[in-house]
């Protein structure tokens, strides 16, 4: 099943993003509001696999707001690909190195983006939504816990990340709009293996990241793991999931967002966002 949140109400869309109103087409069994479906997610897919849906128009990009619009936790993981660490010249982490990124953050699949003052990066990354929550998860349930996955982007004004020691990684990826996610939430038994998708993102055309969420240091479900060893997942929760190389930061010489650029986003199997940055 795919998801999408269309100007505020919960669709399910078709492979080729065709719409569904989800209120509507469940005479009202379900809500419009495309939050709270996750405390509801297990009566939700039984139902989505079961309705006969007559699809509706295809969604403008333009309509599509973030899958989990008002996630209760949100938690982001850096240094998750080897890659990534090595150009970033800071060792891997033993365990996750976990930071959030507030909820005022997130944005839709497309749109423009406010530059913040300082130095502003792109981090394409997969991102779980958590279904069902719970505490002490172990490793091989840990699937059975993601509602879906999407895409987002971990933007990060490198500037007010690295103002002070140690780093302010929450607060240098939190400005309005430094989350966008979408264009749809994409349930695991869609994809040919959850665990094996390609991620990437280009500046103004140019391919600037591609990766395999094969190569995260640590998976989705040792991420359930190991984070719910320690706090309580609650439905709609999201996990970024890390980024792959090829951020600016990283690059000689370095190279940062400005006025005008477009940045696309993508997952395989999941699809695309675009965003303009303005002053
Ligand atoms: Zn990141």
């Amino acid at each position: 099943m795919r998801v999408a949140n269309v100007a505020g109400r919960l669709n399910v869309v078709d492979a080729d993003g065709r719409a569904t109103d989800v209120q509507r087409a469940s005479d009202g069994r379900f809500g419009p509001d495309p939050q709270t479906v996750y405390s509801q997610w297990e009566a939700f897919r039984e139902w989505g696999a079961a309705a006969r849906l007559s699809v509706g128009a295809t969604v403008d990009l333009a309509d599509l707001q973030a899958v989990a619009p008002r996630p209760p936790q949100i938690f982001a993981v850096g240094l998750n690909y080897r890659d990534h660490a090595i150009e970033s010249g800071m060792d891997l982490p033993s365990d996750p190195m976990v930071f959030t990124k507030f909820a005022s953050s997130l944005t839709g699949a497309a749109g423009e983006i406010t530059l913040s003052p300082g130095n502003v990066d792109w981090e394409v990354e997969l991102v779980a939504v958590i279904g069902k929550g719970g505490h002490h998860i172990p490793e091989e349930h840990g699937w059975e816990h993601v509602a879906g996955l999407t895409v987002g982007q971990d933007i990060s004004d490198r500037t007010t990340q690295f103002a002070s020691t140690p780093p302010q990684f929450s607060l240098g990826k939190s400005y309005p709009g430094f989350a966008p996610i979408g264009p749809h939430l994409v349930t695991t038994d869609e994809l040919r293996d959850p665990d094996v998708l390609e991620i990437g993102c280009r500046v103004n055309g140019e391919i600037v990241q591609k990766g395999r969420t094969s190569d995260m240091v640590f998976s989705i479900p040792t991420l359930v793991a190991r984070l719910s060893a320690i706090v309580s997942f609650l439905p709609g929760d999201l996990i970024f999931t890390g980024t792959p190389s090829g951020v600016g930061v990283g690059q000689k010489p370095q190279r940062f967002l400005k006025t005008g650029d477009e940045l696309t986003t993508w997952a395989s199997e999941i699809g695309e966002m675009r965003h303009i940055f303005v002053p």
